[in-house]
């Protein structure tokens, strides 16, 4: 590299902040020493893959923060590992939605966190869900104690490099009644929660207020209000790295067609006069063949039925 074109490139990296203190040294040095399932993704906030769905992470000098815990093995895991923490307070968990795959580490990290954030609907969600267990884990739980309804957010850190705006929002019910989309502003990555299962036959949780109607909104919505150029991050994804835990606004819509296959399929199905048993006893759905988890499609099949006719939620 001659010099002109050194300089062109240490404009562009400083531009990127890339030679900054905490830039691609770094980065680099970090990188490479990540602990098992730990991903930087794009600035401070990367991604911790063990069992349950994908924990986001934020890790800089000025500011720390989790979104969702999985299971409490893989929370310690996740905590033990999260860059830069040294022995400081993480300054917001944030719980997508209240699955137990997404809050069971709760208990885990509540010593270490100043707040857990989560939709308004999320610890009645919980509770009810854990009361349903069988056999019951109401006294497992961890719940949210700042919650909200529709927008939330939370300014961490002074300086240039380390500071960054964390936003969250519900727009309806779509996979339960409690759904949450986190921005991190700065390093421009939107956590979805279980609003995509990347390929997969999602779980529908009607019980827990699910609407495939409103699911298919929310996507839509998603994917006109965050950037083009956002990395998205999923709750859960497909073995092959293709689709998996992360990708793009692509992948938020084909999530929406699937769920208008499921809905379109099963209207015409109940139209040609077929019943619920008989709806739900299909291999594959037309279109998405591909898909995987398909033990879930007869539930989903199930559930979409009930939805289309408006039958009482279980
Ligand atoms: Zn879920």
């Amino acid at each position: 590299m001659n010099r002109r074109h050194f300089l062109r490139a240490s404009a562009l990296f400083a531009s990127m902040g890339l030679l900054s203190r905490g830039g691609l040294f770094s980065q680099t040095r970090s990188m490479a020493s990540m602990p098992d399932g730990f991903v930087r993704l794009r600035r401070n906030v990367g991604i911790f893959n063990g069992r349950g769905g994908t924990i986001g992470w934020l890790a800089s000098p000025d500011a720390l923060a989790v979104v969702d815990t999985q299971l409490p093995d893989t929370a310690a895991k996740c905590l033990a590992g999260i860059p830069q923490r040294g022995d400081r307070q993480i300054d917001a968990l944030i719980n997508t939605h209240h699955h137990g795959d997404h809050t069971s580490g709760n208990s885990v990290f509540r010593p270490v966190v100043k707040k857990i954030v989560a939709h308004k609907n999320v610890p009645g969600l919980q509770r009810a869900a854990a009361a349903r267990a069988k056999p019951p884990a109401l006294d497992k739980q961890v719940y949210a104690d700042t919650t909200f309804a529709e927008t939330w957010s939370l300014a961490l850190g002074g300086s240039r490099d380390g500071a960054e705006t964390i936003h969250a929002r519900h727009f309806g019910p779509a996979h339960t009644s409690g759904d949450i989309i986190v921005l991190f502003e700065k390093a421009n990555i939107v956590h979805m929660g279980d609003l995509v299962f990347n390929r997969l036959h999602p779980v529908i949780d009607r019980a827990g207020g699910a609407s495939i109607a409103g699911w298919i909104a929310t996507l839509e919505t998603a994917a006109k209000t965050y950037p083009a150029d956002a990395i998205y991050v999923f709750g859960h994804g497909g073995a092959t790295p293709r689709f998996g835990v992360t990708g793009g606004r692509d992948d938020l819509l084909a999530m929406r067609d699937y769920l208008t296959g499921l809905l379109d399929h099963t209207h015409r199905q109940i139209a040609a006069g077929k019943s619920r048993a008989e709806i739900i006893t299909l291999d594959k759905l037309p279109g998405f063949e591909e898909y995987q988890q398909t033990r879930r499609l007869a539930s989903n099949l199930g559930v979409t039925h009930d939805e289309i006719i408006n039958a009482p939620r279980a």
